[in-house]
């Protein structure tokens, strides 16, 4: 737990409610007909970071960098290959690890730490009602003594949400994509979670709904004073909702800091990538031409020392053989700030406005 602690550079008041401490998740590597084993890719690699309390923590990469991994390792959907994920429902309570965790447990967990997934139109039953899909928790878990309390508490939810009660009797076909997305939220709150890991939870929807979205989020997180995990990847919206982000770039964390401190000092040209690469609605704004572009390498094919190195306009001979790690850089008012890169300090990077 001290690692993580550390690893994180923050202690908001209430403390850490999940704390990863070199969390790793691998996959085997087959190919042929036999489906031989050819080694293994590591889809999240000795991972470090701490969610606090009340806070909103978000995960940010391109498509495929190991942030859903990394969010589903915590409820354990998918199973963590190394490193521990230590969980504090209460403050002061001892820490228990989610990788340890036995069946009753883990179900136990389950109810105070959520998923909302990306599609609202995939993830919602077709063949449910509101009532069903909302009510669920509450009738698996034995939280509603008959059907006129599951009726009054999925009624109340739906209120809280921004729906009308009236409509608990129909099935999903008959709401947009942001009132499903509302129902999945509602789903997710009836339990009264300490943590909600929300996986990508507007990039599906119209611009115009996603702010509706957003500001929902704010005010459940205000009443129910509960933690998110935001797994993103359009920085506008993490701007808008986050307190500190992590940057993810193949499975690793290569910058971790406040959100003020990532769009206006990043550190890592990585970070500068994906700043510069997101639509600015500032005309005046300078556009950016020195990153390269180009896809992300393979996990079966890391490069060798720095992995984001093919795509680094800053590359020095030395970062092609040697793995940069995660180091605490601090900033001027003396927070915490994480970079993963030989260069930190050295370069002057561009922002989000610049
Ligand atoms: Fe670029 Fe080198 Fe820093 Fe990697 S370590 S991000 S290649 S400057």
């Amino acid at each position: 737990m001290s690692a993580a602690r550390r690893a994180s550079g923050i202690v908001a008041d209430g403390g850490p409610i999940i704390a990863a401490e070199r969390l790793s998740k691998s996959y085997a590597k087959e190919s042929g007909l036999l489906r031989r084993r050819q080694g293994e890719v590591r889809a999240v690699d000795q991972m470090s970071f701490v969610l606090a309390r009340g806070e909103t923590l978000a995960l940010v990469g391109e498509s495929g960098c190991g942030k859903t991994t990394t969010g589903l390792c915590i409820v354990r959907s998918e199973e963590p290959t190394g490193g521990r994920i230590w969980y504090t429902p209460l403050p002061g309570a001892p820490p228990r690890d989610i990788v340890q965790m036995e069946a009753a447990e883990l179900r136990a967990l389950r109810r105070t730490v959520r998923v909302v997934f990306q599609d609202p139109f995939a993830s919602l039953n077709a063949r449910m009602t509101v009532l069903r899909i909302v009510g669920e928790p509450l009738i698996n878990n034995r939280l509603a003594r008959n059907g006129a309390e599951l009726k009054e508490r999925v009624a109340a939810m739906l209120s809280l949400v921004q729906l009308d009660p009236v409509y608990m009797n129909r099935y999903p076909h008959s709401f947009s994509g942001g009132q499903r997305q509302r129902l999945a939220f509602a789903r997710a709150f009836i339990l009264q979670p300490r943590v909600v890991i929300a996986d990508e939870p507007v990039s599906a929807l119209d611009v115009s709904v996603q702010a509706q979205i957003l500001n929902l989020m704010r005010s459940l997180q205000a009443r129910h004073a509960m933690s998110y995990l935001f797994i993103a990847h359009n920085l506008a919206v993490v701007r808008y909702l986050s307190d500190r982000v992590a940057i993810m770039y193949l499975g690793r964390i290569v910058e971790l800091a406040s959100r003020a401190e990532i769009f206006a000092r990043p550190k890592h040209p990585y970070t500068e990538l994906l700043l510069t690469s997101s639509p600015n609605p500032d005309p005046t704004a300078r556009k950016l031409h020195l990153v390269k572009a180009g896809e992300s390498p393979s996990y079966g094919m890391l490069p060798a020392g720095c992995p984001f190195h093919p795509r680094c306009p800053y590359r020095e001979p030395r970062c092609t053989v040697e793995k940069p790690e995660l180091v605490e850089t601090g900033t001027e008012r003396g927070g915490s700030h994480q970079v993963a890169c030989h260069l930190h300090g050295q370069l002057s990077l561009r922002t989000f406005s610049d």
